[in-house]
């Protein structure tokens, strides 16, 4: 297993460095790995003039997995934005051709009072949002602003998916789904949109050859609704770029927490990229206090899609169980009344429970 490891800016690093403890406590059980550190986001920037320097690609190329820990900081927000730190996100993910972003909403009975909606509505809930990442209206051509022949200025852009598109990303759902609990729900907006009447077809078509696999549809906007409604209905969600970005910013938040969200982004060859979902928050940089759970819970991800290593992917989520049963919490999941631990103290007692 070759990782590449990019902890990036802000609490990246020290995210990462408490994933890098988790992975090196698997080594020495006999886990066979090797990690290997570069430079994304501002740090690309402060050390190579480049959000996304060479030796990043290259390294990122040549390994098997690549762990992310953030980038982004007030430091670089006035740089041209080919130079901006999440110039250096984006084409990594375009670079490796990673168009499946996956990423689960999962309550833990520990923290079940973080969700903002009734406990009895989240206990429980285990949701996956599969998004696809690199087509849509985010990179649709043409796109601009434009004045029209009677003068007026009018911004545009286009919405399109290629059959390829679409089938490839069915696949990778209808598989998730046959490894959980078969069954999928298609969200587009069939009844006012071209583009996802065409999406539905597909999807349809692909389900043929997975029997096994409920298959329904949605609109979007149901969807948004019934998330806050009723989220438990739901197992796998395929959707589009534009829609996954929102309704999985909404899942996400059911959980409560967001510090600890992991995601994966795959190519075709389960290559993956794995981070957290959250940003490198400046605001509590170099202090200790960061949670480090959704980093270590994207290795668990890495361990189970790009490895197939599920037993050790279980392994590790088994231990950040273990230690949430002990009561060990970081600021942003500690209920009133609660001791908090910080990063590195919440790093080491994973390993423990390992
Ligand atoms: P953010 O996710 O960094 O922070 C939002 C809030 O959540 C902050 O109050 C932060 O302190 C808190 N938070 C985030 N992760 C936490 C953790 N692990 N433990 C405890 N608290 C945590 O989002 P933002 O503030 O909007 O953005 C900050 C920077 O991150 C920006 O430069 C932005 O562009 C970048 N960003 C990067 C990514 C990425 O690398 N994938 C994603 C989102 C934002």
């Amino acid at each position: 297993m070759k990782i590449a490891v990019l902890p990036g800016d802000g609490i990246g690093t020290e995210i990462v460095a408490q994933a890098v403890k988790v992975l090196e406590a698997l080594r020495s059980d006999g886990l066979k790995l090797e990690m290997e550190y570069g430079h994304l986001g501002g740090a690309g920037y402060d050390a190579a003039g480049d959000p996304f320097p060479a030796a990043t690609e290259k390294l990122a190329k040549e390994s098997d997995a690549v762990l992310l820990g953030a980038v982004g900081g007030y430091q670089y927000d006035n740089l041209p934005r080919p130079m901006r730190p999440e110039q250096g996100l984006l084409r990594i993910r375009k670079g490796l051709g990673l168009f499946a972003n996956l990423r689960p909403a999962l309550v833990y009975p520990e923290l079940v009072n973080s969700s903002s909606l009734k406990p009895e509505l989240v206990s429980g809930l285990d949701i996956m949002i599969l998004r696809e990442l690199t087509g849509d209206i985010y990179f649709g051509q043409p796109r601009g602003i434009r004045t029209l022949e009677n003068g007026e200025r009018q911004g545009f852009d286009t919405m399109h998916y290629s059959e390829s598109e679409v089938r490839r990303v069915a696949h990778v759902g209808f598989n998730i789904a046959m490894k959980r609990g078969k069954k999928m729900c298609s969200v587009d907006k069939a009844n006012v949109l071209d583009t996802s009447m065409f999406w539905r077809e597909i999807v349809t078509d692909v389900a043929k050859e997975y029997p096994q696999v409920e298959l329904s549809h949605m609109y979007v906007d149901n969807a948004a609704m019934q998330l806050v409604r009723a989220p438990k209905q739901f197992d796998v969600i395929l959707t589009g770029n534009i829609f996954g970005d929102i309704l999985s910013d909404e899942a996400s938040m059911l959980t409560g927490s967001i510090g600890m969200l992991p995601s994966a982004s795959l190519d075709s060859n389960n290559k993956g990229l794995y981070e957290p979902c959250h940003g490198s928050a400046p605001d509590i940089a170099g202090k200790d206090i960061a949670n480090p759970l959704a980093t270590i819970l994207s290795v668990a991800m890495m361990m189970r899609y790009t490895f197939a290593r599920e037993d050790v992917a279980q392994r590790i989520e088994a231990a950040v169980r273990k230690t949430l049963q002990q009561g060990l919490r970081t600021g942003d999941i500690a209920e009133a009344g609660m001791q908090k631990i910080g990063c590195a103290a919440m790093g080491s007692a994973v390993v423990a429970a390992l």
